[in-house]
């Protein structure tokens, strides 16, 4: 049987990463918008703007063309931020062959219509099985080859068994579940709460202060989580704890960071300036907000962080606002 081909399309820190994992068992092709970066990749085996000076395998191929890419995909990673996510996907779906499976990589949702990577998946490519890879997972770690594990989810389970044969490497566990939505939501959730950490940090809290956001994180993730569909048990997962507790006390973490600087008294604008990278949990929290809110469920340190990011409340009010219990936060902590 010939080698599985794979489309990585997006060419950021985990797209790059994902496309070097998946190259040593596939035929893999990386798009990326900027020809810089495909000559950088194909030059210099190198994506210096976004992984540096990591080695990148010789059997990658980059490529600036959709078609070139995905037209003779056995299976298209998406690996560009949310807000590029629904427009690439339709210049890429015109080459896309049938039927084949769509693994988004994102950890955010889509700001004007709420909806999850794979939703738009169903909507642009529909008939295509479409899934999500996540856990804790900062790219540079596993470029400098640390071992590291995450959740692969899809709505069949001899596809999530198959996919995730096919991510799986010696340093990189792959753990198969058909819960999409579950796994899905675990990524734009930890990312918000991820700020929320960072503000701590920026303002000088202490390990108890992280510890009861990181945990009370995990309670609020799985109360929005279940109430949308997915399964309590993927929140206690990698992808759901794994990836928060990475995401929350990671120096690398680009969530954390942002929420780092507003916690020193940075505004929203002055602290995403300079970031070449995007911060998925800026964008998603007022997206949560809307989901918890048609839910029906109370997400304290989600609220506190929408009321920063989105609202112009500070850092130190989110804190304020935090040890004020809120109704339904009172019992089993
Ligand atoms: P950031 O986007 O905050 O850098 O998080 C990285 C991540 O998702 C690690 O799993």
């Amino acid at each position: 049987r010939r080698a599985p081909r794979i489309a990585v399309v997006g060419a950021g820190s985990w797209g790059t990463t994902v496309a070097a994992i998946l190259s040593r068992s596939a035929t893999t092709t990386i798009w990326a918008r900027s020809s810089d970066v495909v000559n950088d990749i194909e030059k210099n085996r190198r994506n210096s703007r976004y992984t540096g000076d990591a080695v990148l395998p010789d059997e990658l191929h980059a490529t600036s063309s959709l078609e070139e890419a995905v037209s003779d995909a056995d299976t298209i990673v998406m690996g560009v931020p949310s807000h590029g996510f629904s427009s690439i996907l339709e210049q890429a779906a015109p080459y896309a062959r049938p039927w084949v499976p769509v693994v988004s990589l994102v950890k955010g949702l889509e700001q004007e219509t709420d909806r999850r990577m794979t939703e738009i998946v169903a909507d642009v490519l529909p008939g295509h099985p479409a899934g999500v890879l996540a856990g804790p997972n900062i790219a540079k770690e596993i470029l400098d080859g640390y071992a590291a594990a995450a959740t692969l989810a899809m709505p069949d389970v001899n596809t999530a068994a198959q996919l995730a044969d096919l991510f799986r490497t010696s340093r990189f566990r792959v753990y198969s579940t058909t819960d999409v939505i579950g796994v899905e939501l675990c990524g734009p959730l930890k990312n918000v709460f991820a700020i929320a950490a960072g503000m701590g940090d920026g303002a000088g809290a202490g390990h108890n202060t992280k510890a009861m956001v990181i945990t009370r994180a995990v309670r609020e993730m799985t109360l929005l989580g279940e109430a949308l569909g997915g399964e309590p048990v993927t929140f206690y997962g990698l992808a759901g704890t794994g990836d928060l507790i990475v995401t929350c006390t990671s120096p690398l973490s680009r969530n954390r960071r942002v929420g780092e600087a507003l916690g020193r008294g940075q505004t929203i604008s002055q602290a995403m300036a300079g970031m070449k990278q995007v911060a998925e949990g800026v964008r998603s929290a007022s997206v949560v907000m809307r989901l918890a809110d048609r839910a029906g469920v109370e997400l304290p340190i989600a609220r506190e962080v929408d009321a920063v990011v989105n609202h112009g409340s500070t850092a130190r009010d989110a804190y304020r606002g935090l040890l004020k219990q809120a109704p339904g936060h009172e019992v089993r902590g």
